[in-house]
């Protein structure tokens, strides 16, 4: 397998995925379908979260994952050199089917990502791309989820603004899920 290097400087964004499979997938089977059927040399992602709430890493700590196409807007350049993908499996067909479990875990993992990256932003892969992926809104999300900030160690409601994506560059957020780019708290 190919050896991209991902140093922590290089990383500035961290984006949430959906495998968009069964749920009753497993990281095998997501292993097996980008390294194997679409041959791809590098795994699809750094992080699996499985519906029973098993995390599994794919891409080695300190490398790349594919995840997004390289794109570029005003504020933006976002490409594989520079994001980790955290990924929930399920999401067929657009729906978002998250276990409880899930949920917990992938909470869970973005508290790591958050604390070793404490200057990544993070976003969902429908910000920049015409995807409905990860099937859910990540700004709303990320604002009201409740997590551990391990710096400090304590537990807060919302991850802080200027840590958020606010981009809707396709306006998919806008279009599925009536987010409202005008209302956005500004940071
Ligand atoms: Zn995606």
């Amino acid at each position: 397998m190919a050896y991209r290097p991902l140093p922590d400087e290089a990383v500035e964004y961290i984006m949430i995925h959906t495998s968009a499979s069964p749920q009753e997938y497993t990281w095998e089977w997501l292993r097996y379908y980008f390294l194997k059927i679409l041959k791809w040399t590098v795994e699809g992602y750094h992080i699996i979260v499985e519906d029973t709430g098993l995390v599994k890493r794919l891409a080695p700590h300190g490398s790349q994952s594919n995840g997004v196409k390289a794109f570029r807007a005003k504020d933006i350049y976002i490409h594989n050199g520079n994001t980790i993908h955290l990924c929930w499996e399920g999401g067929m067909n657009g729906e978002d089917n998250r276990t409880e479990m899930q949920e917990k875990e992938l909470i869970r993992t973005l508290e790591w990502y958050l604390w070793k990256y404490p200057n990544a932003k993070i976003l969902g892969h429908n910000q920049v791309a015409v995807k409905l992926c990860p099937c859910f809104n990540v700004i709303e999300w990320a604002r009201k989820i409740e997590y551990t900030d391990l710096h400090t160690n304590k537990r807060r409601v919302g991850i802080p603004e200027e840590r958020i994506y606010k981009g809707d560059n396709f306006k998919v957020l806008s279009y599925h899920f009536g987010y409202d780019i005008k209302k956005q708290k500004v940071a």
